[in-house]
Parts: structure tokens; sequence; C-alpha cells
């Protein structure tokens, strides 16, 4: 790994951080895939779990994992500049020693690479106070479908024209490649007090996760875990979740010392107030830890309970989180399934893991249809198809759920701006129309019938 150091502002702080970034256009074939008319399927670790870097019809994978290389640490304007394929969590640890880390976190984080993170605009624990990936990137270097080096956004906020740095993070490759990204690097808070409140059932969590949040306090991290998942991980992790809990709160507050004390002490009255059979404090790092690897260890876990599972991805208002839990115990005992939750409740984002035996087919049946009903009736409480893992190959059928055919067809037309040919990862991301495979009718009455766009 290369760093170069930066420790006062460049000059023209408006440029982009040309200089270390080398030019990616020779090396990544673009250029020759169009000539072939060959699609192109970027991957970055393959963590995704929407089956985005898979390649159903061919063609040429572009995998980033070589291109690790941090390019510019630049602690003065607070930022960072890396290659796609760097893991995560490296960037944090080598911004650690002078008090800085990278705030997205997803769960896949020592593994996924920052390439990854960004183009799926990945989530995490820790994106309830900090926000997700697209508020941490500043610029990217992208090699489009067209085969042009572009820069997008730089390390200064607000640069003129469009936004379109905002754009391609969570085009999942449909874009072009992204070569190089340019983030922002936070300062590690003062204090940080995680602890572990335990309830009697997952509405009685739910209800404390907004009573915690309309107390005003916005918590670094809001996590909740059912009493299927608390089995699962105290058989492994030694984490020793309490055992008689129908769910468990894993709250995090950080900031400076005193607030964070203070706001932890009032959260675990709110939790008492709404009948917490248990509040434990972490009393110190080796504690926190532990809480985490338990809650970090959660959907390998669930290996204990079945040989197979699936796993959603949606979200709901905060709000409607007792009402989604009462739902998907009744869709489980509809389709005789076992769904383990380990989820972000902060941000409503859930994580059902329903369990099957992919070797008896009539128990995937079950398992698939028990998915669908849950993301229908997230959809129906006003949540979205999809939280934080992205579209891909797995949701793209389910976007019509939640745009009109206008809305699909105006990303349908943004893509080709990108993408003339198509060629970058196809199928993912946005459904193909089942009749043309070429954008969807459009739905707005003063165009005449029959013009596809
Ligand atoms: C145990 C586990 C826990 C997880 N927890 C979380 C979580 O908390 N939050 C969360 O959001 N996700 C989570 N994930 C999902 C996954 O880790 C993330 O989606 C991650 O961002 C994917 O990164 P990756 O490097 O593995 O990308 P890949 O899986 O290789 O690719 C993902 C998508 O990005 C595209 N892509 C990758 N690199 C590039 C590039 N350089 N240019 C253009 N396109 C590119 C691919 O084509 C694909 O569409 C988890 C996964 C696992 C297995």
């Amino acid at each position: 790994m290369r760093v170069v150091e930066t420790m006062t502002p460049p000059r023209g702080a408006m440029a982009p951080p040309m200089r270390p970034v080398p030019d990616p256009r020779g090396t990544t074939g673009v250029p020759a895939c169009r000539q072939a008319r060959t699609p192109i399927v970027p991957r970055g670790s393959g963590t995704g779990l929407i089956g985005g870097a898979m390649a159903p019809r061919g063609g040429v994978m572009v995998s980033t994992t070589r291109m690790n290389r941090i390019l510019e640490i630049d602690i003065a304007n607070r930022s960072a500049t890396v290659e796609p394929g760097l893991i995560n969590l490296w960037l944090s640890h080598a911004v650690h020693e002078r008090g800085y880390f990278f705030a997205p976190d997803p769960s896949s984080q020592m593994v996924s690479s920052i390439g990854g993170n960004v183009s799926t605009n990945a989530g995490g624990p820790h994106c309830l106070k900090y926000g997700i990936t697209t508020n941490h990137v500043l610029g990217l270097q992208l090699v489009t479908g067209a085969g042009e080096l572009v820069w997008l956004g730089g390390k200064t906020l607000d640069r003129p024209g469009y936004d379109l740095t905002g754009v391609a993070v969570g085009a999942e490759g449909t874009f072009g490649l992204v070569t190089a990204i340019t983030v922002r690097l936070l300062h590690e808070p003062e204090a940080v007090k995680t602890a572990l409140a335990s309830f009697a059932s997952m509405e009685a969590a739910a209800e404390a996760v907004s009573a915690i949040i309309a107390a005003g306090m916005t918590p670094a991290a809001l996590e909740m875990l059912d009493d299927i998942m608390i089995r699962a991980v105290n058989a492994g992790s030694g984490a020793d979740f309490p055992a008689a809990a129908g769910a468990v709160l894993l709250i995090e507050l950080d900031g400076p010392r005193a607030e964070t004390e203070a706001q932890a002490e009032r959260a675990a009255a709110i939790c008492r107030e709404r009948g917490a059979l248990e509040v434990r404090v972490a009393r110190d790092d080796a504690e926190r830890a532990l809480l985490w690897k338990g809650r970090k260890e959660a959907a390998g876990a669930v290996g204990r309970l079945a040989p197979t599972y699936l796993l959603q991805d949606a979200v709901v208002p905060r709000s409607k989180l007792p009402l989604i839990m009462r739902e998907m115990a009744a869709i489980a005992a509809r389709h005789q399934v076992l769904i383990a939750n380990v989820f972000h409740a902060g941000d409503g984002n859930l994580h059902p893991l329903i369990c099957f035996d992919d070797r008896v087919p009539a128990e995937l049946a079950r398992a698939k249809a028990a998915n669908e009903e849950l993301l229908q009736a997230c959809i129906a409480l006003g949540g979205t198809v999809t939280g934080e893992h992205g579209v891909g190959f797995d949701k793209a059928k389910n976007l019509p759920l939640q745009y009109a055919d206008v809305d699909l067809n105006f990303m349908y037309r943004l893509r080709r701006l990108f993408d003339p040919d198509g060629l970058m990862n196809p199928d993912k991301l946005l459904p193909a129309h089942p009749a043309c495979g070429e954008g969807f009718r459009p739905a707005r009455p003063e165009l005449p019938a029959g013009v596809w766009i």
C-alpha cells in the first residue's frame, strides 16, 4: 500500500487530485469491449447480497481487488483518495493513529471494498448518525461505458454544476468502472458508550427505539436482534446476550464525553420506562468489543439454525416497526418458515433472515413466497424495496412496486448517457421491459400511445 501524504491543502483546491491517480483507461479494456459489444461486470470483493457482481449473460468481469492502494491521505482537508479495491476497514486503520476514521461501516467492512460500498451506496450500523456512503464521497474517477475518463466532484464542497457524484454513487456499475474515490475522513469522537437493553418482545424494543429518537438523541447506532437471533449468536460468539429476552437493543452513543455520558443515562432510563428487563452498559473496550462481536457475527451465526437463509433488506418508517414485527410473525406462521432478525432499528432498515433447507424444494418455495410477501408488507407501510444492499439482479423486478413507469424511463435515459451501448452491468438495477427490454411504456398521458422512450 503506497500512501502519499498531503499535509497542506494543494494549490487550486478545486482541481481533483489528478497527480497521484494513475490513468486507468488503458487497463480497463472498456474500448475493446465496446468494439466487441461485450458486457462488462465490475466486481469488488464479491460480498454483495443482490447478485450485482454476477454475469448472467457472460462478458468480461473486471475485478478491482488488486487496485487497493491509498493514493493520498490529506489530513488538512480531512480527505483521502483511494483505489476502488481498498478494503473499507483498511482506510480507518491507516488513519486511526492520527485520530481519524472513515464512517461508512457495513457489517462486511473487514472484507468489502470501498468501490463496492460506493457502487451500492452501502449503509451500516453507524449510518444512523453518520449517514450512508454517499454522504462521505467527495469525488470519484469513472471510466464510463463510453470509454471516457471523467472526474465527478472533488475535494471541495458545493462545486459548480450538477451533483454528478451523487448521481453516480449507488449506480451499481451501470455507469462505468469507478477507478478512484475521494472520501471524507472524520475525527474520532472523544467518548463512546455502548449498552445492551433486553426486552420481553420485539414490539417493546421497537417502541423504545422510537422513544429514544423522539427524546432528541441521535445514537451512533441502534441495532436490534430477536430471540431467534439471540440463541444463534449466544451459541457461537461468547457475547452472552440475555438468553430469556424476546429482543435486545444494542445502543451506542458517541461525542463529547459529558454529553455522551448524560445521553447514555437518558437512553438507559427510557429503556427501563419502556419495560426493559435489563440494561447492561459496557465498562471498557473489551466489553464493548464483545457486544459488537455478537452483532457483527449474527448473519454467520444463522448457519447454526439452518443450512441456508434468504436475507431480505427492506425499510419501513421507524414508527411502523412494531406493526411490521407483528406482520412478520404472521407471515412466518402462514408459510411455516423460521425468520431470524438482526437489523438497523434506528433507520427502520430490516434484515429478516428466512431460514430453510435448500435440499428440500418445498422449503425453498415457501421461503421465496414469505420473502416476497414481506417486501409487499413493507411497501404497504410506506417503506422501500431496499435499504442498503442495493437493487442488483435480485430486486430489479421489484422496482415497479415503488416507481411509476415515467420514473423508470427517466432513469433508463440517464443510464444511457453514461453507457450508450448498454454494456455496463446489464440486467442490474433497472428491470427490463417484458416486451422489448428497452425501457418502459411511458405513463405520461400526453405522449402518443405506443411511443417508447
Ligand atoms: C456478512 C455481510 C454483512 C453485510 N453487511 C452490510 C451492511 O451492513 N450494509 C450494507 O450496505 N451492505 C452489507 N453487506 C453487503 C455488501 O457487503 C455491500 O453491498 C458492499 O458494499 C459490497 O462491496 P463489494 O466490494 O463486496 O462489492 P461487490 O459485491 O463485488 O459488488 C457490488 C456491486 O458494486 C459494483 N461494483 C463493485 N466495484 C465497482 C467499481 N469499482 N466500479 C463500478 N461498480 C463496482 C458491482 O458491479 C456490483 O453491482 C453485507 C454483506 C455480507 C456478506
